[in-house]
Parts: C-alpha cells; sequence; structure tokens
C-alpha cells in the first residue's frame, strides 16, 4: 500500500510508524499485560466459584514471548508504562525474569503488577530487586467473614501482610483497590478509608463492571461513584484535588487533616468507569496472556500476535499489527449503549 509524505495509509490515515494512535487522537502509552488467566481467589464480582476453563498451557505466551512483546511496545510503539496483571499475576512462575527483562529495556518503562496480594509477603522484595516500581492490591472489606464470603477463601491476613511487605520492600506508593457491592461490602469505604489513611496506602474505588464471566452485573444495583464519595463525605471532608487527572482513570479527592506516606496530602480517587467514563482521556492497551491485543477492556475484537509471532514475524510486523489493532480503538466503552454486548472474556481473562 502507497504511503502519503506524512507517514499514513491514504485510506484510513492510520500511521505507519511510530506510536499507538488510533482515529480519536488518543495515543496509548500504558501497556497492560496479563500474565496468567488463573487464581487463587474467587471474587464472587469476577469468577465464579468453580473457577473457569483456564487457557490451555501452550496457547500461553512464554516468557521470552512476552519479554519480545514488552520489548517491541517500548522500543517501537512509545509505550512509557508497564503493568503487569492477570488472573493473579504472582501464580506466573516466571515473573520475577518478565519484571527484570522489562527493567532492562531502554528507555525504561515504568513497572507496576496488580494482584490480590497473596504471595506478595515473599514477592515483594525479589520483585524490587527485580525492577518493580510500585503495586496495586485489590482489598475490598477488611471483615475476615466478608472477605470470605466475597473472595470464597480466608485470606485476608495474607493480603494484609502482602501490602506491609510492599512498602517494606519500597514498592510505593502502595495503593489499594477496593470493588464495593450491594449488600455485601457497600458499607465497608470509610473503613477502608480508615485503614489506607493509618497505614500511607492509596486507596481507589472501583466501580463494578460488566466483565464478570458469570454475566451477573446489575447496573441497577452497582454501587456507584456518587453513593462511594457520600459514604466518604458522612466521615471525612473531601476536597477537590489540585492535582490535574490527566489520562489517569481515577478522580482523586483530598482527605482533609490525613498525611501521605511520603509526605504531602492524602488522597483518595474513584475510578467511576460505568457512570463517570474516561474514555476519551484513555492511554491503554492490552495484551492476553495468550497473545491478543485488546484495544479496550470491553473491545469485542481482539488482534492475535502470538500466531503472528510463532509463525516468524519480525518485530516490525509485529508492530504494525499492533498499531492496526490500536488504530481501530472505539471512542467510547458503550456500556449505556441499547445494542452494549458484555465481551467474551472476563476480566481475570483480559488482565484488569
Ligand atoms: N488478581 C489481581 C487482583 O485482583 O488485583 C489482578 C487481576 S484483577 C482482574 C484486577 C482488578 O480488577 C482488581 O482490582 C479487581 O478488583 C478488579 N475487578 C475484577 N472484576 C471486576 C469487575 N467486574 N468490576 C470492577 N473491577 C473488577
Ligand atoms: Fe482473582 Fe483478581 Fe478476579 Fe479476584 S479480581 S478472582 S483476585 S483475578
Amino acid at each position: 500500500m502507497a504511503v502519503q509524505p506524512g507517514g499514513s495509509q491514504p485510506e484510513t490515515g492510520r500511521p505507519v510508524a511510530g506510536g499507538l494512535a488510533d482515529r480519536y487522537g488518543r495515543v496509548a502509552t500504558d501497556l497492560r499485560v496479563s500474565l496468567t488467566d488463573r487464581c487463587n481467589l474467587r471474587c464472587s464480582y469476577c469468577m465464579p466459584a468453580e473457577g473457569l476453563a483456564w487457557l490451555p498451557g501452550p496457547d500461553v505466551l512464554t516468557d521470552d514471548e512476552v519479554g519480545r512483546l514488552v520489548r517491541i511496545a517500548v522500543e517501537r510503539l512509545g509505550v512509557t508504562e508497564v503493568r503487569f496483571t492477570g488472573g493473579e499475576p504472582l501464580l506466573r512462575p516466571g515473573l520475577l525474569s518478565i519484571v527484570s527483562a522489562a527493567a532492562a529495556l531502554t528507555p525504561r518503562p515504568t513497572l507496576s503488577l496488580t494482584t490480590n496480594g497473596i504471595g506478595l509477603a515473599r514477592l515483594a522484595g525479589p520483585l524490587r530487586s527485580a525492577g518493580l516500581d510500585r503495586v496495586n492490591v485489590s482489598l475490598d472489606t477488611l471483615d475476615p467473614a466478608r472477605f470470605e464470603q466475597l473472595t470464597r477463601r480466608r485470606r485476608l491476613p495474607d493480603v494484609l501482610a502482602g501490602l506491609a511487605a510492599a512498602v517494606e520492600a519500597g514498592l510505593t506508593p502502595a495503593k489499594i483497590n477496593s470493588v464495593l457491592m450491594r449488600g455485601v461490602n457497600e458499607a465497608d469505604a470509610p473503613e477502608l478509608l480508615r485503614f489506607a489513611l493509618a497505614h500511607g496506602y492509596e486507596l481507589r474505588f472501583i466501580e463494578q463492571m460488566p466483565l464478570d464471566a458469570q454475566h451477573a452485573w446489575d447496573r441497577s444495583v452497582m454501587v456507584t461513584a456518587s453513593e462511594i464519595l457520600t459514604a466518604l463525605r458522612a466521615g471525612f471532608t473531601l476536597l477537590p484535588d489540585p492535582v490535574a487527572r490527566g489520562g489517569a482513570p481515577a478522580e482523586t479527592w483530598l482527605v482533609e487533616g490525613f498525611t501521605a506516606a511520603g509526605g504531602g496530602p492524602a488522597r483518595v480517587g474513584v475510578i467511576g468507569s460505568v457512570t463517570r467514563p474516561f474514555c476519551g482521556d484513555c492511554d491503554r492497551t492490552r495484551l492476553t496472556a495468550d497473545g491478543q491485543v485488546r484495544a479496550c477492556l470491553f473491545a469485542t475484537e481482539e488482534s492475535d500476535l502470538r500466531g503472528a509471532l510463532r509463525t516468524g514475524a519480525d518485530d516490525e510486523e509485529l508492530a504494525r499489527r499492533w498499531r492496526v489493532a490500536m488504530w481501530g480503538k472505539r471512542a467510547g466503552h458503550g456500556i449505556d449503549d441499547p445494542s452494549f454486548l458484555q465481551p467474551a472474556r472476563p476480566m481475570s481473562a483480559i488482565g484488569g
């Protein structure tokens, strides 16, 4: 195909070089890499009690394949931040070597991990040594019985130990992600904030999204961002955050009278993915554990990089396919559109 002098294809305007642009002017620089779809918890907003049919081993990218695609993203496609997730990424045997390889790249990307915290007490130090910069630990309640009800496992002490170890190892700021479910932990918001403030963790609430494997999400019962803020304001004074949000999904507030671990004002965030969508500023691209590029959490299309990679595609060809995939990114997730279709893959298999 002929390339115009400006370096784009005449039919589509899609750039043939450079970063991961889309038709709406967004450029993805933040890569989420799912390292496994398996998990040792069964959070009810994510997967059923019996678990899921996990990806067959040969379908999952090897450590070297993950390393190569991350390198292409950083070296050729302008990715500056890499977050490892899953499933539960601490279950990935090669995690430390994958992190080390990413930390050796030039330009060096920021490296973070989203985890349920189980096993982090043991792995926080080695992960920091391998080059990890930060962690987000998911924690939806501090009540052991509710934790068990929500995750179907009795592992609250492991998560708390993991958070403490993360700070001890310097994986800071350590952030907590909390999802509130009506009738389960919806009243836990103030206690979670008190806990986070006392320990110097940065807390962010995430609205529950239609990404559960059971397709049980119901907008009419989800706990909304405005309900979360009302609950927090009953116990705390929240002030507007002077720091601009940029491409970050969380809207943040300063919590009056509290100081963050590293000094400065303490913050709390709310990610209103459903009721306050931030699609217009989205800077993310996603790679699943089986090597599919997804332009959005809610995309119903994927682009296969694994097949190309395993049949001899060179780096530039893989980069080209990645650019094509992102060019097709939709303007928004469309949850409110009557024609909205929940993606076939659940959050645990996409990488949250
Ligand atoms: N297992 C790790 C964990 O729980 O942090 C990483 C993967 S998990 C899919 C990533 C994040 O997605 C977690 O913070 C989890 O609470 C969140 N999550 C999972 N299902 C969700 C849903 N249906 N709506 C909103 N957030 C969800
Ligand atoms: Fe596992 Fe994370 Fe899903 Fe919970 S949210 S079941 S910890 S993948």
